[in-house]
């Protein structure tokens, strides 16, 4: 069996070629057309002699993922579906605004995670995806988004389906490629944030890496009672272990966290949620975005009414905390979490 290019890193790549005699610059050239170009054919790689073009081509294969379905919102909002080379569906989204492209892309083929309120969650986890899967969504997306917007991608977000933290080691990968300018696509770290619903060991790994992105929670409750309740995850990763790993982020990083918090109708939308909330944010500099739900078929969860919005964010602002209401985007076109997946299925 061939083995895929691109799961070899640039190290491993010239340890291939040279154990069969092709010299290390030509590992070079390949992998810069394999992750600058996204070029994924040896034939055009024009700078290799056409013997090695077809020595590579019978000695590796280069899987990639495709585009499926594209579904555009009247908001602006464009939805992929894509198949990956084992027919899997994932999904990733462009969303539009102002003068930001943000990518949001997924880091599994569904979730083990289950949280109650997450299309996602009711998918099983079939597998974690490849560090150049992930680039391939950024990849097509960013190709889409110049074509429908005439905008390269500004933002990239890991909000697609999946929990980024794990699948640790392909996700490091990936953001290291993303990043990386002279051999990669050059996405600065500042404009690309990886969310999570609280891997505290793997929090603090990723502080230091050296990486310099930045960092979201999904808390979406603010006591340990009530996120049980919803988020699985906290059983094995409780609020006092989380919040200590953010706060090591923060001081490796500088960078501020931000608290991904979706305001479920009469399940933490009180005031008195908004108090423990605000109690959250005064170890480290935070955001918090408050997060309009986006309704999942079979779930019992509804948005909250607006007056509940309102004093909660009134609040949280009272008690000098930084935070803001993002409305949910491309409703029509399912561009929830884990959603589409959901439907195609
Ligand atoms: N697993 C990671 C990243 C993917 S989820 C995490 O949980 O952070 C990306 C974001 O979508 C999370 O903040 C998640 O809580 C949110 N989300 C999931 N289901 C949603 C829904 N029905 N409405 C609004 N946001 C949702
Ligand atoms: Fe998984 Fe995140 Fe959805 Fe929870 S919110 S089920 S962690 S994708």
């Amino acid at each position: 069996m061939k083995v895929n290019i691109r799961e070899y890193s640039k190290e491993e790549l010239i340890q291939q070629f040279e154990s069969r005699k092709i010299p290390g610059f030509r590992a070079k050239q390949v992998y810069q057309w394999l992750w600058s170009h996204r070029v994924l054919d040896f034939g055009k790689m024009s700078n290799l002699p056409n013997t090695l073009q077809s020595q590579l081509s019978d000695q590796f294969s280069i899987e990639e993922i495709t585009v499926d379905i594209i579904q555009r919102s009247q908001d602006g909002t464009i939805k992929v579906g894509f198949q990956t080379f084992d027919q899997e569906a994932i999904e990733g989204v462009i969303i539009p605004k102002d003068d930001r492209y943000t990518a949001c892309i997924s880091s599994q083929i569904g979730c083990s995670l289950a949280c109650t309120f997450c299309a996602t969650g009711f998918l099983a986890r079939k597998r974690n995806l490849f560090a150049w899967e992930i680039y391939d969504q950024v990849y097509l997306l960013d190709e889409l988004s110049k074509l429908d917007f005439e905008q390269s991608l500004t933002n990239i977000v890991y909000m697609g389906m999946g929990e980024p933290l794990l699948n640790y080691d392909e996700v490091v990968k990936s953001l290291r490629i993303l990043n990386d300018e002279k051999e990669g696509l050059g996405i600065g770290a500042k404009r690309i944030t990886v969310s999570t619903s609280g891997v505290a060991r793997n929090i603090i790994r990723l502080a230091d890496e050296g990486l310099k992105i930045n960092l979201a929670l999904s808390l979406h409750a603010s006591s340990n009672d009530k996120r049980l309740e919803i988020m699985d995850i906290n059983k094995s990763n409780p609020l006092e272990l989380v919040i200590p790993a953010l706060k090591h982020f923060y001081d490796v990083t500088k960078n501020k966290i931000s608290y991904e918090y979706i305001l479920l109708s009469g399940v933490n939308d009180s005031e008195e949620d908004a108090r423990e909330l605000a109690t959250l944010c005064q170890d480290f500099p935070v955001y918090v975005n408050i997060i309009e739900y986006n309704p999942v078929d079979d779930v019992p969860y509804h948005k909250s009414k607006k007056e509940h919005r309102d004093k909660f964010l009134e609040v949280l602002r009272s008690l000098k905390v930084q935070a803001k209401v993002r409305r949910s985007r491309g409703k029509d076109i399912d561009a929830g979490c884990g959603q589409l997946a959901n439907k195609v299925k």
